[in-house]
């Protein structure tokens, strides 16, 4: 090349999901980094998908999203969380949680816009808002991995465009609460500030508590894109299938974008899951299904020398392995994968600037009972 080729992303490699999958198909390791199932779909929902394309549903679907899907949607969110959303003019079907974001992003942050971004955070959203020309200002979570209301209000300047929430959060595992809604309703309260809220969890839910969804707050509804994925409910983080819910004028320019990025999401699985969400027994059974595994995975951990944080939601198990080695994060991951045969997430790539001394690892627990145990045995040589 004769010109230099000057990067938009000039300080972001390869994700540390496609860093830690890679390695542990390398040395053989047993899988809980990046975050997936290792069990099937249902087969009535592969049978959908199925009988759709026997049908004939395999040319474009609407821009926005299939009308039945965007209506069993809005069903399923006004059943939920007593709001109503257009399907007509509310609610596009995007292909997975992450685009969602990206559109988002995309369609409303200008050059010099700061978003603000409580690490640790999900790696898609400061990456998104640098390619645009915004400026990700990065608060913390509390040390408890809570979040932190007045962090958040010190970080506001008149040109705060918007704030990026996760519940519940990925990496951390800990929840938003009704009190947080209600923090955040107060910091927005008066301002132009737009709002991302990431539920892509909402299904995965522990110990009876509620999801507390921005939908349920008109305050943060009305200027909140909510983002959430069909890959974490059914099982099928492959099929790259999510949905955004917003009020008529933010999705309008949401949709602008969408139409140019991905135009339309895969037809047979829109039609399958129009039907397959009329039963709300598909999605209420997923956080006891998960909330097992969560105990299960933790009784094994109390064997071991790792100690675990507080998960309330999501699939994700932090825990802190300081009292087995004093090496940074990364290098933790890497002999443990290569010496003990689990692989795991550091939590540093999470952060703008990772917390000196911090030593926490993320498990994934999405697995069959056998595999978490056949882990936990190597975790409990340690
Ligand atoms: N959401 C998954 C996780 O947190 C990873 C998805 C991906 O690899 N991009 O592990």
């Amino acid at each position: 090349m004769s010109q230099h080729l000057a990067s938009k992303l000039p300080h972001v490699g390869t994700t540390i999901f496609a860093v830690m999958s890679r390695l542990a198909n390398e040395v053989g390791a047993i899988n809980l980094g990046q975050g997936f199932p290792d069990f099937p779909i249902d087969p009535e929902l592969a049978d959908r998908v199925h009988a759709a394309m026997r049908a004939g549903h395999n040319q474009y679907a609407p821009m926005p999203g299939l009308p039945a899907l965007l209506q069993a949607l809005a069903d399923k969110v006004e059943r939920l969380y007593q709001v109503k959303y257009d399907p007509a003019t509310e609610i596009t079907v995007t292909a997975g949680g992450t685009q969602a974001i990206f559109t988002a992003i995309a369609a409303v942050v200008h050059a010099g816009d700061e978003v603000i971004i409580v690490d640790p955070a999900y790696d898609c959203y400061a990456p998104a808002v640098q390619l645009f020309g915004g400026v990700p200002v990065h608060v913390r979570l509390a040390g408890d991995m809570r979040f932190d209301a007045e962090a958040v209000r010190k970080a506001i300047t008149p040109r705060t465009r918007l704030l990026v929430i996760n519940t519940p959060h990925n990496p951390a595992g800990t929840i938003l609460r009704e009190a947080d809604m209600l923090a955040i309703a107060d910091l927005v309260e008066g301002t132009d500030i737009l709002l991302l809220s990431d539920e892509v969890y909402e299904h995965i839910v522990f110990d009876g508590e509620p999801h507390a969804s921005a939908m349920r707050y008109e305050a943060l509804r009305s200027r909140a894109f909510v983002v959430f994925s069909f890959g974490k409910v059914f099982h099928a983080t492959g099929w790259k299938m999510g949905y955004v819910l917003a009020p008529e004028a933010l999705m309008a320019e949401f949709r602008k974008v969408h139409q140019f990025n991905v135009f339309s999401v895969n037809t047979p699985m829109q039609h399958a899951l129009a039907g397959y969400l009329k039963d709300p027994a598909h999605y209420e059974t997923v956080s006891p299904m998960y909330q097992a595994k969560r105990d299960r995975f933790q009784a094994g951990l109390a064997r071991t020398r790792f100690r675990p944080i507080a998960c309330e939601g999501s699939y994700f198990q932090v825990a802190d392995y300081g009292a087995i080695r004093n090496v940074p994060d990364r290098e933790f991951c890497e002999w443990l994968a290569r010496e003990h045969g689990v692989a795991a997430i550091p939590l540093s790539p999470f952060y703008q600037d990772p917390p000196e001394g911090q030593r926490l690892v993320r498990f994934c627990f999405a697995k069959e009972d056998a595999t978490l145990d056949a882990a936990i045995e190597r975790l409990c040589a340690i």
